[in-house]
């Protein structure tokens, strides 16, 4: 059975798709910069690159251009639209109604729009995405993985803001968390690497990326990690600046006489790792500056270390210890400094706690619970 995964931004969509019998990939590549002139496709096939131009490129077009692919005798993989079983959608906010990946039909596409309101960059393209696909398989089962969906076992206490409580009811303000995905999938790996149930451990999952967060996970079970009601709160990320005392919104937005809207877009696109160094986002532009003498890239990948290792040990508070904390992810999967400075500087914390490195595979878990789902129904 072949499946095929969307993953759509803000202006691109990520796809694979997948043999379940043989639980491999067979091709994979990303569309970018749609809804402007110069979006292109990019695909990869045994080790080969075909890119080209899309013209007048949206989700609807860019699919389209997906399945042209996929079925293309030089750069396909499956003679027709039909040998494509299934497809699973990447969604970010299912906000606190689904807490697993579900099939997706009128309700399910309604509800995806609602959320939109919580992740107002993140749902519309899957959004959108979604309609492009129903359009072209009418008849292909559609499944949608929640990036919130795993965070949803959290329990009251660590989910509340200690804000008025109407706030939660009115307007669902609360913490959701995200990434669940991943979260999961390297917490299930782990265990399989430990040889151990899933449901014996606690395992602190660190995801560092463009985009870093953690989790608490307790018996197979999400029960705290550091994002919030929307991505920004937590770690320190590329762009992003993670925890703030909250009354410097006002604060910044008085002294530069600027909008809320502009504070949100300097905290989210102007901060981070960028905004501390002055010189990029990236992690190995930081790691190269800072072994030059860069006193601000130092900084910045300081700040970030420090971040880290508050919520390591915030979560081996609140699961009474850990088997095993976890790194993926760019940063998490690659920069080894990082992790051997968190090792030692915890060193008295994690006596018997298992350091591992994972990769993550979020399409793949993707296309497993569309697959199960299909098994469960038939
Ligand atoms: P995303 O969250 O967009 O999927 P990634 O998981 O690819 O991002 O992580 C991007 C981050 O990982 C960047 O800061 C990048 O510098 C860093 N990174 C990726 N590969 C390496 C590497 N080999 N060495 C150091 N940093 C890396």
């Amino acid at each position: 059975m072949n499946i095929l995964t969307i993953n759509c931004g803000s202006s691109s969509i990520k796809y694979q798709l997948f043999c379940m019998e043989n639980k491999c990939s067979l091709v994979n590549g990303m569309v970018e910069k749609i809804g402007t002139a110069s979006a292109y496709i990019v695909h990869h096939k045994d080790k080969q690159t075909y890119k080209a131009k899309i013209k007048e490129c949206t989700y609807f077009t860019a699919v389209n251009k997906i399945v042209e692919l996929l079925i293309d005798s030089q750069w396909g993989v499956v003679g027709s639209k039909n040998e494509i079983a299934a497809i699973g959608h990447r969604v970010v906010h299912g906000g606190e109604e689904f807490t697993s990946s579900v099939f997706i039909d009128s309700h399910v596409m309604k509800r995806i729009k609602f959320y939109a309101r919580l992740a107002p960059l993140h749902n519309p393209p899957a959004y959108n995405g979604i309609r492009a696909a129903l359009k072209i398989f009418p008849k292909v089962k559609q499944v949608a993985v929640f990036d919130t969906a795993f965070h949803q076992t959290m329990p009251q206490e660590a989910f509340m803001y200690g804000l008025p409580f109407e706030f939660y009811k009115k307007y669902h303000v609360r913490r959701y968390g995200f990434h669940g995905t991943s979260h999961r999938y390297v917490a299930t790996a782990a265990a399989r690497e430990l040889k151990k149930p899933l449901n014996k451990l606690k395992i602190i999952t660190c995801h560092l990326g463009n985009g870093c967060s953690i989790a608490a996970v307790k018996n197979g079970k999400s029960i705290d990690t550091s994002m919030g009601f929307t991505p920004l709160e937590g770690l320190i990320m590329g762009t992003r600046c993670g925890d703030i005392d909250p009354d410097l919104v006002g604060y910044i937005m008085e002294k530069e006489n600027i909008s809320a809207e502009k504070v949100s877009a300097l905290m989210n696109r102007k901060s981070g790792l960028l905004g501390l160094s002055g010189i990029s986002n990236d992690m190995r532009d930081l790691l190269q500056s800072a072994k030059k003498g860069d006193k601000r890239a130092k900084l910045a990948i300081d700040v970030f270390v420090y971040r880290i290792k508050k919520y390591i040990g915030s979560y081996l508070a609140v699961m009474n210890g850990a088997d095993a904390i976890v790194f993926t992810a760019g940063i998490g999967e690659h920069v080894v400094s990082i992790k051997d400075k968190i090792k030692k500087d915890l060193s008295n914390l994690l006596g018997k706690v298992k350091i591992l490195t994972i990769h993550t595979d979020e399409e793949r878990l993707i296309a497993y619970d569309t697959y199960n789902l299909i098994k469960k129904k038939k």
